[in-house]
């Protein structure tokens, strides 16, 4: 059965794994790359693209809401084509073009706000919205304004959000016992601890971020859970599978390189753009959910990939036939999985169960 976009879009979503900085609008991106001077980004924007922009500042109205428009999806596709060329690629478009609009108290209150107002548009009822404090200090704001200004952005939000805390995979134990120290700290809003970044370069379950992952969970009371990006890229090793055991690692992010019995934050299109599978029909999503697997799905982030999470449900449906039996089931591990409250659990659950069981039929 082939749904219609809008149908999906008004499907209610609970997603798990996205990252804020990969969610940014493009207008937003050239709105505040205008303030900050084009001329400073690290990796040059083509030149027609800004005379295009600045040619809009001289119309007005919906004229200049057009034209504005038409230069931010040319720019999507001009840093998202840069990106999926290669991995180290992938990583420059976000550091010299995302990061460096992220570094003030009004730039993070805009983009969290506004990744939020398009979650809702897009059906979504309840997300886990992840970042990286420590990639947003370059300006000068120290880790608690950082978490300070994603918590305004947050601040009326008419769906639950949990942030989760990223630390990543080249950094050291020390900056994770400053961010496993934040976390605690915000606990309130903080759900979870993650590991993430380049898995090439720094593979495995990474002893130091363990140490202090552990420690979050328990002194959080284990209201603070753990995911960890892992087998994105790789298989695991057994030693590995023993760790994750052992310490009750229950969610993976990715996690497509391996067999891995727990909950896995896939993101399909995400995993095409980094060239971790060759063609969305070559993922392995669809055998997952079909071996029992707890599949979630998720975007990973918006801007690079192109897709809001309803173009990865339709992109689901079209190629693997997947209707509002799997997103129910899938929508249902991704709730289970997650950090929200007890209550707020049951209310999401009981609105998923009915808004797709009128669906199902
Ligand atoms: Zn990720």
């Amino acid at each position: 059965m082939k749904l219609k976009k809008s149908d999906i879009r008004s499907m209610p979503k609970v997603m798990i794994h996205e990252h804020l900085d990969c969610s940014v609008r493009p207008q937003t991106m050239l709105e505040l790359w205008e303030k900050v001077g084009f001329g400073k980004c690290a990796f040059p924007f083509p030149s027609d693209l800004i005379s295009k922009w600045q040619a809009s500042s001289k119309l007005s109205g919906s004229a200049q809401k057009r034209a504005r428009q038409a230069v931010a999806v040319q720019y999507q596709d001009y840093i998202a084509d840069f990106a999926t060329e290669s991995l180290a690629n992938y990583i420059k478009a976000i550091v010299d073009h995302i990061l460096p609009v992220m570094q003030t108290h009004e730039q993070l209150v805009r983009i969290t706000k506004e990744r939020i107002d398009d979650a809702v548009a897009d059906g979504i009822i309840a997300m886990e919205l992840r970042f990286a404090p420590q990639l947003h200090t370059m300006g000068g704001m120290t880790l608690t304004q950082v978490m300070d200004a994603v918590v305004e952005g947050l601040k009326d939000s008419p769906i639950p959000v949990k942030l989760i805390v990223c630390t990543l995979r080249h950094e050291n134990a020390e900056m994770a016992s400053k961010l496993a120290a934040l976390a605690l700290q915000y606990k309130d809003v903080v759900g979870v601890f993650d590991l993430a970044a380049d898995e090439e370069a720094n593979p495995g379950v990474l002893d130091w971020w363990l140490q202090e992952a552990v420690k979050v969970r328990e002194q959080s009371d284990y209201s603070i859970k753990l995911t960890i990006h892992l087998n994105e890229t790789r298989a695991a090793t057994d030693g590995e599978r023993d760790t994750l055991k052992k310490y009750r690692i229950k969610r993976i992010g990715h996690g497509i390189k391996d067999d891995w019995p727990t909950v896995l934050e896939l993101c399909p299109t995400s995993n095409v753009v980094t060239g971790q599978v060759k063609s969305y029909g070559d993922h392995p999503i669809n055998r997952f959910f079909n071996e029992g697997k707890k599949v979630t799905v998720n975007t990973d982030g918006t801007l690079l990939t192109k897709v809001q999470l309803s173009d990865e449900y339709y992109k689901l449906n079209r190629q693997f036939g997947w209707t509002a039996l799997q997103f129910l089931l899938c929508n249902l591990n991704a709730l289970e999985a997650s950090s929200f409250s007890f209550k707020q659990k049951q209310a999401l659950r009981a609105t998923l169960i009915a808004e797709y069981s009128a669906l199902i039929g």
